[in-house]
């Protein structure tokens, strides 16, 4: 952190002001603007907000970096067997992809990984997002308003004959019809939902009024994320696996061959060191999903939480956001106060 001169932070404020066409007038107001500059060939999107303080002001301008962010599904990183469905699951004509997880969990890096697989020149791409957070060539991009809700949005987006359609969150009853409808009639529909797992997608979709019917013929795949803290490779600490972790693993079902196979896991180091930022480096995603299975939209159709658990349980691919972050101990990619941090509560959920 730098601390600047008043009269740098007077300097600071008119440049940013002018950048992203605000007045410099205004001082009561909250603002939300953007800019853009480019470094070395590539562009940077700041997002501007300034919100007026009772002395002074606070501005937060939040970097997106239009390249960084954008990778493909094959360079993203998650588990093979994960990949490997979604990429069947994109490879369908129709069905309604479903991302859940709380805001910062990583869903939006995922999708746009998604479109970037999909977007060729003979599909038609067309999103509907708030905000539009990165702007892909190739791909019709709208953004929602107070007079285009994602319901409308997705009206519209129909009328347009659409392959892929992402609209960015589904939170009303209306809106998860035509999702669904969507899926059911000929385009991959890719959206959001907030909740806490991808079994509790049923339930939340029954409560804004969605058909449990319509929903397992229309249902492609649904998925829950989040993302864990990366030990630094250089600094972690090495700890004998022990009786204690061993129990924690087993109790969110990692197979007790895959605990054994690991002597040493690894502990954050919060001195870190040169290369990491206090020990941690950057951040990775963790991952449970449901493939449509014949058992699975059986209980989907029957809006039956319990029977879609079972059923998840009998796929290859399935294992809960807690099962996923142990692997990741495993690895030595994250340590377990991490792994349970991040998605402990999720393991004995209702
Ligand atoms: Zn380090």
């Amino acid at each position: 952190m730098h601390r600047v001169s008043p009269a740098d932070s007077r300097e600071i404020d008119a440049k940013i002001r002018t950048k992203s066409k605000l007045g410099t007038i205004e001082r009561q107001a909250p603002l939300d603007s953007k800019f853009r500059f480019d470094v070395d060939g590539r562009y940077v999107d700041v997002r501007v907000s300034i919100l007026p303080l009772g002395k002074g002001q606070s501005i937060v301008c939040r970097l997106l970096d239009q390249s960084s962010n954008l990778l493909k599904l094959d360079d993203l990183e998650m588990p093979e067997d994960i990949r490997a469905c979604l990429r069947h699951i994109i490879a369908m004509p129709q069905g309604l992809l479903l991302v859940t997880g709380p805001t910062g969990s990583g869903k939006t890096t995922t999708l746009y990984g998604l479109l970037q697989q999909l977007n060729t020149p003979e599909r038609k791409i067309i999103t509907a997002e708030d905000p539009i957070e990165f702007r892909v060539a190739g791909i019709s991009q709208a953004q929602t308003n107070p007079r285009l809700p994602f319901s409308l949005a997705l009206k519209a987006m129909l009328r347009q004959d659409p392959d892929v359609i992402l609209v960015g969150e589904i939170r009303d009853s209306e809106t998860a019809k035509l999702a669904n409808q969507a899926a059911l009639t000929g385009h991959l529909v890719l959206s959001t939902l907030h909740t806490n797992s991808a079994p509790l997608t049923l339930t939340r979709l029954v409560d804004i009024g969605a058909d449990p019917n319509i929903m397992a013929a229309a249902m492609g795949g649904y998925m829950a994320q989040r993302l864990v803290r990366r030990l630094c490779p250089l600094c972690r600490v090495p700890q004998p696996m022990n009786e204690y972790v061993a129990k924690q693993m087993l109790k969110v079902e990692v197979p007790q061959e895959k605990i054994d196979a690991v002597s040493t896991i690894y502990e954050w180091n919060p001195n870190g060191c040169d290369s990491c930022r206090k020990g941690w480096v950057g951040r990775t995603a963790v991952f449970e999903l449901i493939m449509p299975t014949a058992e699975v939209k059986l209980a989907v159709e029957e809006a039956n939480l319990r029977a879609l658990e079972r059923a998840a349980r009998l796929q290859n691919q399935y294992r809960t956001l807690a099962h996923d972050a142990m692997l990741c101990v495993l690895n030595g990619v994250t340590s377990i106060e991490e792994a349970v941090a991040v998605t402990g509560d999720m393991s004995f959920e209702g």
